[in-house]
């Protein structure tokens, strides 16, 4: 029987709940999944690209051979033969990594909240990239940290910048391949300068690194964890390789910081389930991802172009944006006057969208910027959409 409240709860939530928001992306998502906006809004993948027949036959593979392991309660660091592969996958002739340095996450965004949880404390100094991505400043904001944005320039990260903030700062948080949201990548030479800079002032570095595979020219940059794998903590994902819906991530980190990392994981969801791990691991054991990623990057690579051929026919002089070589995103930047949040509702109103730029900066946001995917719209709907815009852009020179 249903019972009365004669005393309804006032529902008094923590301080850190207090401090939860939900992200403008996600906000804005819902508005332009409608189907007559031509949406350069999305992070998401292109479904076109996931491999829906491979999922369903490994899916019924690991079910009839190995169903009674693959739906039970599994270990926390993850499945074992999974972190051997991501070990081997990583390791390099001068640089091995362990199985042991691997704890599969349940989406690289949760690798994010287990660091903050790790090493923020309130107040505690952590620096990013101007800007940078969304969704990690929120995983680490509700870990109260004091943000210090590093400075940018059009290479992306500056590593000479980063001693004037790093004095007792916990972690440096890099996106070196493809920035979520400017398309930016770092060359060797800064990396090399980033990682060295960071092991002489005894500072984490956390890489980022989603977008990695995805380099249109097929030559990907030489990852940052294996130039110091003491000092660098490496996240990557299977969300853009394979597909997102699966929630499948995984951090690298020297064996004290994973540890603490999987007691922390152990705490808020026991383990990333077995039979999503036992089927990636079916589906990538073969080597299934050396021919399933270049048909990503020439689909993502052709988008791209048919992006940067329309900014170049339709944006007014005065606006600039990135040349990415790999990745989903373009970043643009509109003259100083130009208020991108303002130019959204004009934008949604002619039927076009995207993401105004100021959410992805720590500190002091730069309001004449605004990220474009161009992986989920066709080319011609590309060059319809941008055109659009830059009439809206060119009605405000
Ligand atoms: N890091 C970056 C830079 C991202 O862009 C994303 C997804 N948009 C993530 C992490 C999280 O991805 P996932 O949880 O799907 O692995």
């Amino acid at each position: 029987m249903k019972i009365e409240n004669p005393n309804p709860i006032e529902w008094r939530f923590s301080e850190r709940a207090s401090q939860l928001q939900s992200s403008f992306i996600r906000e804005i998502l819902k508005i332009t999944q409608r189907p007559e906006i031509i949406s350069f809004a999305g992070g998401l993948p292109s479904p076109a690209t996931f491999p829906v027949e491979h999922m369903k036959a490994a899916f019924d593979k690991v079910l009839s051979e190995n169903g009674k392991v693959a739906l039970q309660y599994g270990p926390t660091d993850g499945y074992p033969l999974l972190r051997e592969w991501i070990a081997n996958s990583l390791s390099t002739a001068t640089c091995k990594i362990l199985p042991e340095q691997v704890l599969m996450t349940s989406g690289s965004q949760q690798a994010l909240d287990l660091l903050g949880k790790v090493l923020i404390d309130e107040g505690s100094r952590v620096l990013v990239e101007t800007p940078s991505y969304l969704g990690a400043l929120q995983a680490f904001s509700v870990y109260r940290p004091e943000f210090k944005s590093v400075a940018t320039d059009e290479h992306g990260l500056v590593p000479s910048s980063i001693a004037a903030v790093a004095e007792g700062a916990r972690l440096l948080y890099a996106l070196p391949n493809f920035q979520n949201p400017t398309g930016r990548s770092l060359s060797i030479e800064r990396r090399q300068e980033l990682v060295e800079t960071c092991a002489r002032l005894g500072l984490p570095l956390i890489e980022d690194d989603p977008y990695g595979a995805l380099s249109y020219k097929g030559e990907p940059f030489p990852k940052m964890l294996n130039m110091n794998p003491d000092g660098v903590i490496y996240m990557g994902s299977f969300s853009k390789v394979l597909t997102p819906g699966i929630r499948l991530g995984y951090v690298v980190a020297p064996l004290p910081l994973v540890r603490r990392l999987e007691l922390a994981k152990q705490a808020a969801d026991l383990h990333t389930a077995q039979l999503t791990q036992m089927v990636v691991y079916e589906v990538v054991k073969d080597g299934f991802l050396d021919q399933h990623i270049p048909t990503i990057r020439a689909l993502y690579a052709n988008q791209c172009q048919a992006m940067l051929d329309a900014v170049a026919e339709f944006f007014p002089e005065g606006v600039t944006w990135t040349k990415p070589e790999g990745g989903m995103f373009i970043w643009v930047t509109l003259p100083k006057h130009i208020d991108a949040m303002k130019l959204l509702d004009q934008a949604i109103a002619a039927k076009v969208a995207f993401v105004p730029g100021a959410p992805f900066y720590a500190n002091e946001p730069e309001t004449n910027t605004l990220r474009l995917s161009f992986v989920t719209v066709p080319p011609e709907r590309i060059r319809e959409g941008v055109a659009i815009l830059g009439k809206l852009i060119a009605a405000q020179m």
